[in-house]
């Protein structure tokens, strides 16, 4: 089944709010099997929903909207699509009962205007959001016109969209369908660029046929997303077992996991099964690495603590990094990165560490380092190894792939220790 996206809003198109609801709902579709020809955002104006939905209809036959359902003026969605399939707008005194039971649970008076949430275009089925107060809303039936065509108003909110779309909406559509869907799996590399993972992979997309293989670079490092179109629901987490087992085949040691898996967590947890505790100790990161390892659950019993060592003192001082060496090397050099590797298990504790100094830019750089040098060290008791790395793109950007690569190799260093 076909289904259009409009996501209505005026303030989309300003760019104020960024169209989650569009990434959510092709995400959510797409599983379910069903296809999004089109997607478009338009503002709130009475115009811009009638042609936006009319058009939408005469073209694919269904569409789904978000926002506009809300109680204020400019929430003008279900009028203007009540208007187009010509039915008046009716008040539905059980539904005015059940908000009203929300307010009361909430401790909310509802004023005048609230009561145009209770008020549904004639003949369609009501969506109930137990999550806000504006309810989806179900239409189907002809366009002034003559035209057939479904509608499926559902309110702005992010949270009350997901949850309506999951509840309500697929379930209803799943019923529909050809029952063939569409499915992903990513697969999560860090530490080569996209260009060398795809000399890598070399000819992996054709013998992955009929998955598709999709490079998507961030900054945590290349992900690698397999999909399967139009797959039979019994067959598709097979396919895409094969597919990602040829693609691990080809470039295993890059990968550290899947989906929505943390560097930062398989860190914890390859330390905890190896009976390592961790350090850090940070300058250009100024902290970034250890803030990856603390925002997991349960990290303390693995993390040790770090040093965030800006200037040349702080390194000299909270690490014991030579200040001679610093003058003669400069902050950015190997032997520092290697003397705060080491300082670090010294003052902080731990069995392994790592250490990460360089220039993020946009200022600092010398004929010999430039913008996005960084040098790392790991110190696993006094066997320390140091590497150097020239990072792209904005001091951000350098920031975050440091600290993604700081992870990186600490979890190398476990993955060659024994279980305890
Ligand atoms: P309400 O009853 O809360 O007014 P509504 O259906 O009228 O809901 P809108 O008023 O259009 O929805 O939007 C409510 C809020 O939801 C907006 O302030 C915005 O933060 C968020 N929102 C709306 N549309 C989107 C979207 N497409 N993606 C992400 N967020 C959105």
């Amino acid at each position: 089944m076909n289904v259009e996206l409009i996501t209505i809003g005026t303030e989309l198109l300003l760019g104020f709010t960024v169209d989650t609801n569009a990434a959510e709902l092709g995400q959510q579709l797409a599983a379910a099997g069903l296809r999004i020809p089109r997607r478009t955002s338009i503002p709130d104006t009475p115009d811009a929903i009638r042609d936006g939905v009319s058009e939408a209809i005469h073209r694919t036959g269904a569409v789904i909207t978000t926002g506009g359902l809300g109680p204020t003026r400019d929430d003008m969605t279900k009028g203007v699509i009540a208007e187009l399939f010509g039915r008046p707008i009716v008040f539905q005194e059980d539904l005015w009962q059940r908000l009203l039971e929300r307010y009361r649970r909430v401790g909310r008076t509802p004023v005048e205007s609230n009561r145009t949430q209770a008020e549904i275009p004639d003949g369609a089925t009501v969506l109930p959001n137990q999550w806000g107060s504006a309810p989806g809303i179900w239409l189907e039936g002809q366009l002034q016109d003559g035209t057939s065509g479904l509608v499926i108003m559902l309110p702005g909110v992010p949270v009350e969209m997901k949850n309506l779309l999951q509840v309500e909406v697929l379930p209803r559509l799943a019923s529909r369908g050809s029952g063939r869907i569409i499915r992903s799996r990513t697969l999560r590399t860090t530490g080569v660029s996209e260009s060398v993972v795809a000399e890598r992979l070399g000819e992996v997309d054709r013998e992955i046929s009929p998955l598709t293989l999709a490079y998507l670079p961030n900054v945590s490092g290349v992900d690698l997303r397999l999909t399967a179109w139009d797959a039979a629901p019994g067959e598709v987490d097979q396919l895409l077992e094969q597919g990602a087992a040829q693609v691990r085949g080809r470039s295993a040691d890059s990968i550290y996991g899947e989906g929505e898996d943390d560097l930062a967590a398989l860190v914890l947890a390859c330390a905890r099964e190896r009976g390592i505790r961790l350090s850090v100790a940070e300058s250009c990161t100024g902290g970034l690495v250890g803030a990856r390892l603390t925002e997991i659950p349960g990290s303390s019993d693995v993390f040790e603590g770090g040093v965030v060592c800006y200037s040349y003192e702080s390194k000299t001082t909270l690490l014991d990094v030579p200040a001679d060496m610093i003058v003669e090397h400069g902050a950015v050099s190997e032997p520092v990165a290697r003397a705060m590797a080491t300082g670090a298990l010294t003052r902080l504790g731990g069995d392994l560490s790592v250490a990460v100094t360089g220039i993020a830019g946009p200022g600092g750089a010398t004929p010999d380092k430039p913008v996005g040098t960084v040098w790392f060290a790991t110190a696993l008791g006094g066997d320390v190894q140091a590497s150097r790395n020239l990072f792209m793109g904005s001091r951000y950007e350098v920031r975050a792939r440091a600290a993604q690569r700081a992870l990186f190799l600490l979890w190398k260093r476990l993955l060659d220790l024994p279980r305890t």
